[in-house]
């Protein structure tokens, strides 16, 4: 019986993943690419464990309760178009407005992010290879899920809007279906020196195309 309920649960979590297992694993694996010399030796010896440990953080979600709103920011709860000027780049500002339960009820992708990327400068000042290549993937995994368009609104699932499954579709099915179209011509990984900033235009972008994905999924 317990093998049985084991089997009903692990198939929930693998058929529920936002962006989808294979989506999350082929972004991590082509961002080992784009990086410069100093740093491509040692990502590429672990391209395959950076690959794997790409959907971890969604598997988290079912046994970590503050995991959820790591992955998301329902921006249209804040604003209702681009350019975002309402709610503060910043989290003690953003604190100081609606308090950390409303933030967390609504998301925190943007700053937990900002949080992976600083434990990651540790493990990497620390010699810790084995947190580096976990950090690494979770990194990738959280940067990736701010590019997701259904990531910045509460009609993430097209619930509101009578479109049931439109996340799995964007998310999943059409990577799975148009992997061969795509263009992996990424260039190389540049230096950001403003990373929330950076965190932020990526919102924006994902934000101010969410109409359009949820339109053409009507159409
Ligand atoms: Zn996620």
């Amino acid at each position: 019986m317990r093998i049985l309920f084991t089997f009903f649960i692990l198939i929930y979590c693998f058929s529920s993943s936002p962006w989808g297992f294979f989506a999350h694993k082929e972004i991590n694996y082509h961002a080992c690419f784009t990086l410069p010399p100093e740093m491509f030796g040692f990502y590429k010896t672990n391209v395959d464990v950076i690959r794997e440990l790409a959907v971890r953080p969604d598997q988290r979600r079912y046994v970590v309760e503050e995991e959820s709103p790591r992955h998301y920011i329902d921006i249209d709860f804040y604003e209702s178009k681009v350019p975002l000027d309402t709610l503060p780049f910043y989290w003690d500002s953003a604190m100081f407005l609606y308090g950390e339960k409303v933030l967390i009820d609504h998301g925190i992708v943007p700053w937990h992010i900002l949080k992976v990327k600083y434990w990651l400068t540790q493990a990497m000042r620390n010699h810790d290879y084995s947190q580096i290549l976990e950090l690494s993937a979770d990194l990738g995994h959280y940067i990736a899920d701010a590019y997701v368009p259904l990531h910045t609104t509460k009609n993430y699932n097209g619930q509101l809007t009578n479109q049931h499954g439109i996340h799995g579709l964007w998310e999943s099915r059409l990577p799975e279906v148009f992997l061969s179209d795509y263009d992996f011509f990424l260039g190389n990984a540049k230096y950001i020196h403003k990373p929330l900033l950076s965190i932020w235009m990526a919102l924006e972008e994902s934000f101010s195309a969410h109409d359009t994905v949820l339109n053409l999924e009507r159409e």
